[in-house]
């Protein structure tokens, strides 16, 4: 029997965790509201400062991949976006819907108090991003109103539909946000941003090949915090997490032990880990930041310029990432 997308996913369910689903998404409206009540929509003051909108798929992606970057630009008083293209609704083992989806805006809120950066979450359903006329227009729009330097976003061959797709969402938009007659309701950019991807681990058909490698020792702490405050994600382990990884609430040396492990695990995660990045890339560095330093650097965040946004040459990319020093 063919169903609607609506009907498979309820069909899966539980009386009790139907109910609970419904009884949610009235709450995920009112999150929604909030989230657009606040001052993320409004532009950053015209300053002289960067303004840097970072895209990831889910309520984490941004964090992970560009955290130690954005608290470094945040410090020099640069403007930070991070921007989540869903709301992270099925990115539980145990818990689903707008609770979760509530539960993850405050994770990423949480985050930007930690980085510095503003932080919006889309309303769209986890696992169910398209790429669609309505959701470029938005991609489009958001780029406008930060008026964006720099974009960052997923490379569009990732092993997840919704990172591919926020990353193919990101590439449509650049050059497009500089089109005065695309979506005239946000003034156009004169200027492409330079667009950048962040690193991944997958070589078909090209790995990843990054043009500017960024040293984060300084700010190791601020990324491993918001790793913490991630805490349906890395504490509680996501939806391929389970209950065996949470203890006991009232255990202080079991919960200590957890926390413990989630930075280790962190740091140790196989093309990910800013320590692994830097191991990796350490000839970049050197070129960045003379021999001598580069070998003394033990944690590092990567991006790769996309060819479709502005190519910035050796001058502008020391003016964009004002970090570069012997
Ligand atoms: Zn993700």
């Amino acid at each position: 029997m063919k169903t609607t997308p609506f009907f498979r996913r309820i069909a899966g369910l539980t009386r009790r965790s139907f109910l609970n689903l419904a009884a949610v998404s009235v709450a995920t409206s009112a999150a929604t509201r909030l989230l657009g009540q606040t001052s993320e929509r409004k532009s950053p003051p015209t300053d002289g400062k960067l303004r840097i909108i970072v895209f990831g798929a889910h309520p984490d992606d941004c964090e992970y991949s560009a955290g130690g970057t954005a608290a470094k630009w945040a410090a020099l008083g640069h403007h930070v976006k991070f921007v989540s293209c869903t709301n992270g609704d099925i990115g539980h083992w145990g818990m689903a819907g707008g609770r979760l989806a509530q539960r993850r805006a405050a994770e990423v809120r949480k985050c930007a108090a930690i980085l510095g950066n503003q932080v919006e979450v889309l309303d769209i359903h986890d696992g169910e991003l398209m790429v669609t006329m309505e959701n470029r227009r938005t991609i489009c729009r958001l780029i406008r109103e930060w008026q964006a330097d720099i974009v960052i976003s997923h490379r569009p061959n990732d092993y997840h539909p919704d990172h591919r797709y926020t990353g193919i969402l990101v590439m449509d938009a650049a050059y497009m946000v500089t089109v005065p007659h695309f979506c005239p309701d946000v003034p156009h950019l004169t200027k492409n941003p330079v667009f950048l991807f962040s690193n991944d681990e997958f070589n078909r058909p090209n790995p990843f090949t990054p043009d500017v490698v960024v040293d984060i020792d300084d700010v190791i702490e601020k990324k491993l915090a918001a790793i913490e405050a991630l805490e349906s994600q890395f504490y509680e382990g996501g939806c391929n997490g389970g209950p065996h990884l949470v203890p006991d609430p009232k255990d202080a040396v079991a919960v200590a032990k957890r926390r413990k492990a989630v930075r280790e695990e962190f740091l140790k995660t196989p093309y990910y880990s800013p320590a692994e990045t830097a191991g990796r890339f350490r000839g970049l560095l050197a070129q960045h930041y003379g021999k001598a330093r580069a070998n003394k650097i033990q944690f590092a965040e990567a991006f790769e310029i996309c060819e479709y946004g502005r190519k910035p040459d050796q001058d502008e990319l020391k003016r964009l990432f004002p970090f570069f020093e012997a």
